[in-house]
């Protein structure tokens, strides 16, 4: 068989498997495909409302804020310029009405001593403010205390700013809350003294008051307090969230002024237009509610947290305020009606139980059917390679049995031509060739003898005529026979005394104790001694021949048992037969409940033993 020839049947097996089975896989990922793109869908549409449904939460907590703030619940705007207070305190006002007040004569005249008699100045300040009432007496504190800080009268002036600080709102040096003045004014004191641990604390508590809001005060003078005076004494910077209410309600009190808000609205403004206003009631009184980015996201958390999606909200114009989304979804306010863009992801794309349960059971689906198709097509590639060898095993053995039965078939017929012609005349060479011819018929006698057995082993048709036997006879008359037949062979037999009987058939054993001994023969073609041996092994008989011939490789030594197996060796050295001899021995072994047994190595010899239970 060519190389081709060799791997044609393989490869008809394997195209014939891979095909269906990519096939298979086509449309297995084919599937996977598209149940993908469902569940993709799927996903989406359960994102859609889900994210319906958080968008509505949303609109449905503003419509109650703007309930609330028809109700009147919320920040008012005033026409000058100031906010109710009853909500959070501001921290400033959108517009403060300047306040001008002229200095009453006795404090004119006051303020005319400074330069010239400083000490009749603050006497007469301190006159003002303990009698005084109304205005001049925040008046008179003030210029009191910063006289005595230039007088470096420290304690004094401390005194001074402490019974200004009682004065509270009321406007005092150009229309600042008297107490602001005050603490402005203490800490300064502290500064001008050098008593850094003291302005530090003054400067915290100026941060506060400041902070806690509600002074009727503008922007300009919050600033001016935070960053001229608080920080650089030391203090902490101002709330920015505060500052960004503050600033929304000045941008929306603004825009009422100048006539531009409707009567009610959603709006981001303020400088960064960071906080979310919602408005009712203007343009004649409007009432505010304020959101700035922070308070919407902790409002709503939870409402987006429960649908299990991350939400990032961004104003129209595009600008981020918060979150972080994977962006499956967004939702623009035409779809909404709320007053921002929110864009909506899952918190986790892990697909839903029933979806991997069903990929799982399609991709095992696939491989369970691609394993039984390689399985199957395995197992028929096993079925039909048996059967091929089989066939060209019996083809080879009709040939082989042709071969084998031509061969003394032609010599009789010359020997028998040689005879009747009458040509030889010679006695000696008439028995000669008689010998031969007796010979020749002897083993093709031998031969037809020994395939009808095998072929009546083989179909369980023999009949085995079991008698009780001495080894020795069986043994030696083999031997015998071989010696005979054989002649120039040198055999040595080599029997142990005292062995036991064995129960047996006689003839069948005969046969396959001289098919081992032709085999020897045969595949020793360097003439080398046989040995023929039998010997007791526990409660076993082992009749056994050993040979220095050929040797059977390690890979064929189960194979030659087979019936119509002949070894590479023996065909590629020409040496006849038609492999039935050791399935012969194999057959007789068995049916008298023992073995064969074989050690061999290629080029060293090989010794074949019948194991056969010993008698008794
Ligand atoms: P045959 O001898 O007719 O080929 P057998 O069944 O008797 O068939 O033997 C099968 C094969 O076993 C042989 O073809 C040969 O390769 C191998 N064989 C048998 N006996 C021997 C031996 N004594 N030495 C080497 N090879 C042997």
């Amino acid at each position: 068989m060519n190389w081709p020839e060799a791997h044609k049947l393989p490869a008809l097996f394997a195209g014939a498997t891979l095909l269906p089975i990519a096939v298979l896989c086509w449309l297995g990922v084919r599937t996977l495909d598209q149940d993908r793109d469902l569940q993709r869908q799927r996903q989406r549409e359960r994102l859609e409302v889900a994210a319906g449904r958080v968008a509505l939460d949303i609109e449905q907590d503003l419509q109650q804020i703007e309930a609330n703030l028809a109700a009147g619940n919320g920040i008012r705007l005033l026409p000058r310029g100031s906010v109710s207070p009853r909500q959070e305190p501001l921290l400033f006002q959108p517009d403060v009405p300047a306040v001008i007040v002229l200095p009453s004569p006795q404090l004119a005249a006051a303020a005319h001593l400074e330069d010239r008699n400083p000490f009749e100045a603050i006497r007469a300040y301190e006159r003002i403010a303990s009698i005084g009432a109304g205005p001049d007496r925040g008046e008179a504190l003030v210029a009191l205390g910063a006289l005595l800080r230039r007088q470096r009268r420290f304690e004094e002036a401390l005194r001074a700013y402490s019974d200004l600080e009682m004065l509270g709102a009321e406007p005092v040096a150009g229309g600042q809350p008297a107490a602001l003045v005050a603490k402005q004014g203490r800490a300064k004191t502290f500064l001008e003294s050098g008593d850094q641990v003291r302005l530090r604390r003054e400067a915290a508590a100026f941060a506060r008051a400041l902070s806690a809001g509600g002074w009727l005060i503008d922007r300009a003078s919050f600033e001016l307090y935070q960053h001229d005076m608080i920080e650089p004494w030391g203090g902490p910077s101002a709330d920015l969230h505060a500052v960004r209410r503050a600033d929304a309600v000045a941008d929306l009190w603004q825009r009422w002024r100048r006539g531009e808000l409707e009567a009610r609205g959603r709006r981001f403004v303020g400088r960064e237009s960071s906080v979310l206003a919602l408005w009712a009631g203007a343009p004649a009184a409007p009432v505010i509610a304020l959101l700035d980015s922070d308070e919407l996201r902790a409002r709503w958390q939870a409402v987006w947290e429960s649908e299990g999606l991350t939400v990032a909200v961004s104003r129209t114009d595009g600008q981020h305020l918060f979150g972080a989304a994977n962006h499956e979804l967004t939702l623009p306010p035409s779809e909404t009606r709320l007053p921002f863009i929110m864009a909506i992801g899952s918190v986790s794309s892990t697909p839903a139980t029933e979806d991997v349960f069903r990929r799982r059971a399609v991709i095992s689906g696939i491989a369970v059917a691609c394993l039984l198709m390689i399985a199957a097509s395995c197992g028929l590639y096993r079925i039909t390679t048996r059967e091929l060898l089989l066939a060209r095993q019996q083809s080879d053995f009709v040939a082989a049995v042709s071969h084998e039965f031509r061969t003394p078939l032609t010599s009789m017929r010359h020997l028998l031509d040689l005879l009747i012609g009458r040509d030889v005349v010679d006695e000696g060479r008439k028995t000669h060739y008689y010998d031969l011819l007796a010979g020749e018929t002897e083993r093709l006698q031998r031969m037809v003898e020994t395939l009808l057995s095998f072929g009546r082993m083989d179909a369980a048709a023999h009949v085995w005529k079991l008698e009780l036997l001495t080894v020795a006879d069986v043994v030696y008359s083999a031997g015998n026979e071989f010696r005979r037949e054989i002649t120039p062979r040198s055999l040595e037999v080599d029997v142990d005394t005292d062995l036991p009987s064995i129960r047996g058939d006689r003839e069948a054993l005969s046969r396959a104790l001289w098919n081992l001994l032709e085999n020897a023969h045969k595949y020793s073609p360097n003439g080398d001694p046989i040995r023929l041996f039998a010997r007791r092994t526990g409660a076993t008989v082992v009749i056994g021949v050993e040979d220095h011939g050929l040797g059977i490789p390690v890979a064929e030594q189960q194979r030659v048992f087979q019936k119509f197996v002949r070894g590479d060796d023996a065909k590629r050295a020409g040496i006849r037969g038609v492999g039935v001899g050791l399935a012969l021995v194999k057959r007789v072994a068995e049916a008298h409940g023992g073995t064969v047994g074989l050690t061999s190595a290629a080029g060293a010899g090989s010794t074949f033993t019948l194991v056969l239970p010993a008698e008794g």
